[in-house]
């Protein structure tokens, strides 16, 4: 039976709910304890004391929040190895990848805390009997729904900017992962932050989350998840008339050229996929490839695949479960798809060159594991090549000339992020101009969580962007202030 309740953490205290929902370790299928089914009441009980909290906090000076941003970091990378065990409990992550989480949850508040103290408004020489200068303001209250995949970190991207520029946040964790944002929010407590500046109300997407999505009391909404979902939330912010973050899906392409380093590349390639499960926005999960070197780059990507250990996150394999059943399926799917498909057209195949199938690695039968899977042979329109998996598989598509990879790369709905590789770097730039996405990569892909670039994404993949300076200006409004001397 389980015997603990996450509850939410509203304006410095926990706070039950009537319900709760049973938190699943996608490890091994067992339960981890209950979670307490927030809705339209706790909302309502998070955004009231974030209007209050907000009001004095936002008259607080740079320095001041500077100083509690930096302690709430020092906590963070204090219980760094706390954090983990429940991320990788809750997500199935490798526990070195849910340390690391957690270290760049540390980093963004401490990113934030030097920033903000440099962060000015402009003065504006219109005319010399004017005055004219402009303020940044906060908004007021910010609603964050994030998603499963890093949760740790996608609390420190949205929280750690808005707060430092004068706003209390109401977050919503995802359903699967709800313990550490409640941690975090305890730790903010403990840093001294004042009650309500940090809010976490745990629950289902469709009722807390769609409960702070339209709460009329939210000032900013910044969303990450699904391109589905997005739909939902900018909707009801055009609603409000509210101003909304969106980070959604991905598809993004790695374009390997005939003269790049295909070693360098196919390394760097798969153990981006691994990474997290594939489970990751921004995976580079389509693979374009000059046909001269194609063989090789599979070679070497299908010989790292089999060295992966699969097991419990919490033992630190190269690869853990994807975070539920119901994801498993949906990947399973996904490959189904691709070589039914070929049987129903009698197309030239595609080829499972390895991978491919559900994993039970020491005979874990509840849990929800997959194999890395690389598919060869995608045809570009395929339903494999143009949606998200969002699991450990790589496509193959094949190209002759340069145009073509580019027209490939930019081929699907999404736009988020892509990587060229080659060692011609008057191509790199070209390339890299051409793709689109929020963040290209030339020779390297990911840079290391990226606290400090801005990100985001292009058409499907969202507006806005996050990280970064430029995360400050999301959170805030330009006033403009004219006076007659
Ligand atoms: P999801 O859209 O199902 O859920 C995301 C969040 O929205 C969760 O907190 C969920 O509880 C909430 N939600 C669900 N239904 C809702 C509703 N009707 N109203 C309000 N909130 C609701 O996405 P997911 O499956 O949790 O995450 C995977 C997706 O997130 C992938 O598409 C991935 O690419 C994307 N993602 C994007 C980024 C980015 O920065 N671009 C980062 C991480 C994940």
């Amino acid at each position: 039976m389980p015997d603990l309740v996450t509850e939410s953490f509203i304006d410095g205290v926990s706070v039950s709910s009537a319900q709760t929902y049973p938190n699943i370790d996608p490890s091994t299928g067992a339960v981890l304890g209950d979670v307490a089914r927030g809705g339209g009441s706790e909302i309502d009980q998070a955004v009231t004391a974030a209007r209050r909290a907000g009001r004095g906090w936002r008259a607080t000076t740079p320095e001041q929040r500077a100083d509690l941003l930096s302690a709430l970091a020092g906590l963070i990378d204090r219980e760094v190895e706390t954090l983990a065990r429940l991320e990788s409990e809750d997500s199935g992550k490798p526990l070195s990848q849910a340390r690391n989480d957690a270290r760049v949850c540390a980093r963004y508040f401490r990113f934030y805390s030097r920033v903000i103290e440099s962060y000015y408004g402009l003065s504006i020489p219109l005319r010399p009997d004017l005055h004219v200068y402009t303020r940044r303001e906060p908004l007021g209250v910010t609603g964050n729904i994030v998603a499963w995949n890093y949760p740790m970190q996608l609390f420190g991207r949205g929280v750690a900017p808005a707060i430092a520029t004068g706003n209390a946040a109401v977050l919503k964790p995802a359903d699967e992962t709800p313990r550490t944002a409640v941690y975090l929010a305890r730790l903010a407590t403990e840093a001294g932050l004042p009650p309500g500046v940090i809010n976490v109300v745990t629950g289902l997407g469709p009722e807390a989350g769609a409960a702070l999505a339209a709460h009329p009391g939210i000032d900013h909404l910044s969303f990450v998840g699904s391109t589905e979902v997005g739909r939902l939330i900018a909707g009801a912010a055009a609603r409000r008339v509210a101003p909304v973050t969106l980070e959604l899906g991905g598809k993004s392409a790695h374009l390997v050229f005939g003269d790049a380093d295909i070693e360098r590349a196919a390394t760097v390639i798969a153990n981006a996929i691994l990474q997290n499960a594939g489970q990751t926005c921004s995976a580079g999960s389509r693979v374009l490839v000059d046909e001269q070197v194609h063989d090789e780059l599979l070679q070497r990507i299908a010989d790292r695949f089999a060295t992966v250990s699969i097991g419990p996150g919490i033992t630190d394999p190269d690869l853990g479960p994807l975070v539920s059943r119901k994801q498993q399926d949906r990947v399973r799917g996904y490959v189904e798809s691709a070589t039914q498909a070929t049987q129903d057209t009698q197309a030239k195949g595609v080829d499972i060159v390895c991978g491919g199938t559900v994993a039970e690695p020491d005979g874990i039968t509840g849990g929800a594991y997959f194999t890395p899977t690389l598919i060869d042979g995608v045809d570009p329109n395929a339903k494999i090549a143009r949606e998200e998996i969002f699991g450990p598989v790589l496509t193959v598509t094949t190209f002759a000339a340069e145009d073509e990879a580019v027209a490939l790369a930019n081929g699907t709905d999404y736009a988020l992020m892509g990587a060229v590789w080659t060692t011609d770097l008057a191509r790199a730039h070209r390339v890299a101009a051409q793709v689109d996405g929020g963040q290209i990569y030339v020779n390297t892909y990911g840079a290391g969580g990226g606290v400090e670039l801005p990100f985001g994404g292009f058409r499907k993949s969202g507006y806005g962007r996050e990280k970064g300076v430029e995360a400050l200006d999301a959170y805030t409004a330009t006033k403009t202030i004219v006076v007659q001397l």
